[in-house]
């Protein structure tokens, strides 16, 4: 954990300035997608339709590196309020719900009784919708996905199990590390934004991982009443 807090401090340095770079080179791409779509569409190019199909895709992929990078590295004053952990949770639990069902895996709530806690609600939001993800993602075969919270030794935690084929130990050393994935289209930057969010919320994250499948613990070390 120290050696992360010590990379992000080391990107949050550089890290204005290569936002505002990312930012503007997203005009530009813009443009040349814009223009690819428009020739790509043109009869005397359809022999070459893949290529322009791909070209655009490749740009979508940088796309996304880009918006996921600026999410994570935006100087962001956190906003902490006394909140409810599950209502948050409620609240988006649809949206969840529909992405889980149009992969084929389940999804469903274990909410208990939890005192409020002080949480930037847009940071609890992304750092649940991130580890979501990974679980729907991590369950191509199928399987359940549970979102848990509970009162442990009067601290607060939350936890999102998956029944996917669990995280191999060597890539359980890489996690968190910005850009490191194992998937195709991934941009390696979930994680690490769940740690920042975790770290600005005084909040720890724990993994438990099998080849039944993997639980994401956040453990909030706020006192409560
Ligand atoms: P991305 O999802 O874009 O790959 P993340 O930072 O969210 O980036 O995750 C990094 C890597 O951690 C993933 O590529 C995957 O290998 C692994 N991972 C994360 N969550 C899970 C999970 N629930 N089950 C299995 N592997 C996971
Ligand atoms: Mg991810």
């Amino acid at each position: 954990l120290e050696q992360m807090t010590a990379l992000f401090d080391r990107m949050s340095m550089v890290g204005s300035m290569a936002a505002t770079v990312a930012h503007e080179i997203r005009n530009p791409m813009t443009t040349v997608r814009g223009y690819l779509q428009f020739l790509g569409k043109k009869e005397k190019y359809q022999t070459d339709k893949e290529k322009f199909e791909l070209m655009i895709a490749e740009l979508d992929r940088a796309n996304n590196i880009i918006r996921e990078y600026l999410a994570l590295s935006h100087e962001k004053m956190v906003n902490l309020q006394k909140c409810s952990l599950n209502d948050i949770i409620e609240a988006l639990f649809p949206l969840i719900q529909a992405d889980a069902n149009s992969s084929q895996v389940g999804a469903s709530c274990d909410l208990s009784f939890i005192p409020e806690l002080l949480l930037d609600e847009n940071e609890i939001r992304q750092l649940l919708l991130n580890l979501v993800r990974n679980g729907i993602e991590a369950m191509q075969a199928g399987g359940d996905l549970i979102i848990r919270t509970a009162l442990l030794e009067s601290k607060v935690v939350l936890s999102i199990s998956d029944q996917g084929s669990g995280i191999p130990s060597h890539v359980l050393e890489h996690l968190g590390t910005p850009f490191f994935t194992t998937k195709d289209t991934g941009t390696g930057l979930g994680l690490s934004m769940c740690y920042q969010i975790a770290h600005r919320h005084n909040a720890s994250i724990k993994i438990d991982t099998s080849e039944q499948g993997t639980t994401f613990f956040v453990y909030f070390s706020q006192p409560t009443p």
